[in-house]
């Protein structure tokens, strides 16, 4: 049985982000990058050992263009579903999670410099994550598609720092993207993916 993978409904309209992220760069990053990943991984596993197999099974066993799309899939996945329009801020006095980054990175300002200086420090494409290491948090970065799973971290927090993810909206200007970004964070969800 060949398992086809389908891009993910957005939770809100393509407008929803705006201004952090306009229409227009969802329509090319959600619409066109992230479409094109799919539409490639179910191109490329057709007659191998892929093909009726689940994604995150696929990004663990995988290499080599299977593995850069299976995997841009599944951080685009997760990069639109941590988002809010309305915005959801972290309850930072209470939160299980506001207390783990404080333990782990001192404070809530402290953890933004940190994260921030991560995905200005990655050269060309890549991602930056909040990751959870039994008690601990740390920041990651990852070239390209690379990405936590394949390291049995849980990943929190993502930011895709690729160009497609901001030249419309902020032309070469990353930092500027990193700040904004963290207007439309959606800290219930971060936190419900604490283990
Ligand atoms: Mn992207």
């Amino acid at each position: 049985m060949i398992m086809k993978h389908e891009l993910i409904a957005l939770p809100y309209s393509l407008d929803a982000l705006e201004p952090v992220m306009s229409k227009e760069t969802l329509e090319y990053h959600y619409g066109k990058h992230h479409q094109t990943y799919v539409n490639k991984l179910n191109e490329l596993i057709v007659g191998t050992e892929f093909e009726d197999m689940p994604l995150e099974d696929i990004i663990k066993k995988s290499s080599g263009w299977i593995f850069n799309n299976a995997a841009q899939i599944w951080n685009h996945n997760l990069f639109w579903e941590s988002f809010n329009p309305q915005s959801s801020p972290l309850d930072k006095t209470n939160s299980k999670l506001a207390i783990m980054i404080d333990q782990s990175f001192w404070s809530f300002e402290d953890f933004q410099v940190k994260f921030k200086a991560g995905a200005l420090s990655r050269f060309g494409s890549g991602w930056t994550w909040l990751v959870q290491k039994w008690e601990t948090l740390e920041i990651y970065s990852s070239p390209n598609a690379e990405n936590p799973l394949t390291l049995w971290w849980e990943a929190l927090l993502w930011l895709d720092v690729w160009e497609h993810s901001y030249y419309i909206d902020y032309r070469n200007d990353r930092g500027t993207f990193v700040d904004n970004f963290w207007k439309i964070v959606d800290w219930t969800k971060v936190e419900a993916k604490l283990k």
